[in-house]
């Protein structure tokens, strides 16, 4: 199908049929997006009626001009990861294993030394637990690692035009996240050319979206900008102060591990914590609740064989972050490995046995080496690793299951 009987058959402005055409999956030789010839003349258009927006907004033309300069055409890499669908979601221990393991529990108690005075005058000043803003950082930004990763980071003003323009499903958020962007910029937090972020316009060590940084970014050093880029102090203050705006109760706990009697079901919803110990429902580490008035949720996310939990307020705060179970999980185990305990009693029901960090990067290492893999060496395994360790399995004979065994790397070393 050629794109002009698209656009006819689909009675669309070029914008809406770009997204068709993403939204269909269908690819017509050259990719439409990246073909700048068709999209430099329609984004350009786009940019100058945009103009008159921005203005209504108070953004002054030379703001907006600084801001676009050399910014001529839409993004071809934003567009490829808002159209990327996940075939499947990632089981839930390879979620935990990525972002809660011997590394980021280490660089967080290494942080936690390095920062402590810092850490200390945010805990006083907006009453966040320094754990939890470890935590936090470690999730959004890897402790700021992935700010310096240029395949990664982008120019913020042109990924969301990119997605205001092209990408229909996110045409309001990339418009609105746009303005935003823009006022950071007419305000002077930050110049243009360091205005970076992810492809969706999560920006600095915190992963702020224009938006969220407009409501909650602060100044902590005291130098007159908010500058969650480059100021650790700026970062991890604003995203204290985004739980706190947001109702976190100081020195409560996020939620425990919990034990759960045999055969029996459990009600759905909140009760208090005396409730639960009631029916069973006690700690695993073998302690009493701390203040056993609250009202707490079950979460089990991996099955009765998995871990369990009893959630409470501040579990629900972590979500205003990201709203998800799993991300506010995994940011309270981290939080409390960071502060010293324990691993889960009771593990994730994980079909293999865990390799350590350093052993999933030797994994990817090998995989490199052999030529079924062409990622990063991160010790995270994503889709990419996934499919590198089914090709090798498949190679040697094994069950193609992906996962990142002890078994696929003692065979792998052997190789
Ligand atoms: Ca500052």
């Amino acid at each position: 199908m050629s794109l002009k009987t698209l656009l006819g058959s689909f009675r669309l402005g070029a914008r809406s049929a770009l997204a068709a055409l993403a939204a269909a999956g269908i690819a017509i030789g050259l990719s439409v997006a990246s073909t700048p010839a068709f999209a430099d003349a329609g984004f350009q258009r786009w940019v100058q009626q945009f103009r008159s927006t921005a203005a209504q907004s108070g953004i002054s033309g030379s703001t907006f001009d600084r801001a676009f300069q050399g910014v001529t055409a839409p993004d071809p890499e934003v567009l490829e990861r808002a159209r990327y669908q996940p075939e499947f979601v990632a089981p839930v221990w390879d979620y935990f294993d990525n972002r809660v393991n011997d590394n980021s529990v280490g660089v967080g108690r290494q942080m936690l030394r390095q920062h402590d005075r810092l850490l200390g005058q945010i805990e006083q000043r907006l009453g966040v637990d320094r754990h939890i803003l470890l935590a936090i950082w470690s999730m959004e930004s890897n402790y700021g690692e992935v700010l310096k990763n240029d395949r990664v980071m982008r120019n913020v003003v042109r990924s969301l035009s990119t997605l205001a323009y092209a990408d229909e499903r996110r045409q309001r958020f990339g418009r609105q996240q746009l303005i935003a962007a823009l006022k950071i910029l007419e305000r002077g937090d930050i110049d243009v050319r360091h205005l970076t972020g992810s492809w969706a316009g999560a920006m600095g060590h915190t992963q702020f979206i224009p938006t969220s940084y407009q409501e909650w970014a602060v100044d902590f050093d005291g130098d007159g900008r908010r500058d969650i880029w480059n100021s650790i102090p700026d970062a991890l203050a604003s995203a204290a102060n985004l739980l706190r705006a947001n109702g976190w109760r100081s020195g409560h706990a996020w939620g425990y591990e919990v034990r759960l009697p045999e055969g029996r079901k459990f009600p759905a919803g909140t009760m208090s914590l005396a409730e639960w110990q009631r029916i069973g429902v006690v700690r695993t580490n073998g302690q009493g609740y701390p203040r056993p008035n609250d009202r707490a949720e079950l979460k089990v996310l991996d099955g009765r064989e998995g871990p369990a939990f009893l959630v409470l307020h501040n579990f629900n705060m972590l979500k205003r972050y990201n709203n998800a179970d799993r991300y506010a999980l995994a940011v309270g185990l981290l939080a409390d490995q960071i502060a010293g305990q324990g691993q889960l009693a009771r593990d994730w029901n994980r079909p293999f046995t865990r390799l350590s960090f350093n052993e999933t990067q030797e994994l990817q290492q090998h995989l490199l080496t052999r030529g079924y893999y062409d990622g990063n060496i991160d010790g995270k395994i994503g889709p990419a690793s996934r499919d590198a360790i089914k090709a090798f399995q498949s190679r040697m004979g094994m069950q193609a299951d992906g996962h990142p065994s002890k078994e696929v790397l003692t065979r792998i070393r052997g190789q």
